[in-house]
């Protein structure tokens, strides 16, 4: 997909970011936690992650390359700022480029929450 369409569905469908919500952006393969209650895929909450995106469709557009033509790039090309990059993330090292993934169940009546932790 990638080859054809200059994208494959990793740059689409998530990043590596700390956020609330959305998929996970694993830095290994997905280990979706089960709720040990219903036996069902537990819904992700909060990323804490070792990065920031310093690219692509995620990049807010304050943090973009202002010498990159807008209009012209398609928003998952978007390169950062040079000098910003820096400033981008909070700083932690979490193994060397991994992230705790937090994960709920909102269908129990005691709400059970968990994480994964990847690197
Ligand atoms: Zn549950």
């Amino acid at each position: 997909m990638k080859e054809e369409r200059g994208y494959d569905s990793y740059d689409v469908a998530t990043t590596q970011q700390s956020k609330a919500g959305g998929y996970p952006g694993w830095t290994q393969p997905p280990q979706w936690p089960d709720c040990a209650g219903r036996g069902t895929r537990m819904e992700h909450l909060l990323s804490v992650t070792a990065t920031e995106p310093g690219g692509g469709r995620r990049l807010p557009l304050d943090d973009r390359d202002s010498r990159q033509d807008a209009d012209a790039t398609p928003s998952w090309r978007a390169e950062a700022e040079p000098g910003a990059l820096g400033t981008f993330g909070h700083g932690m090292a979490l193994g060397d480029l991994g992230g705790m993934y937090f994960f709920v169940c909102r269908t129990c009546p005691d709400t059970p929450y968990t994480h994964r932790y990847d690197c």
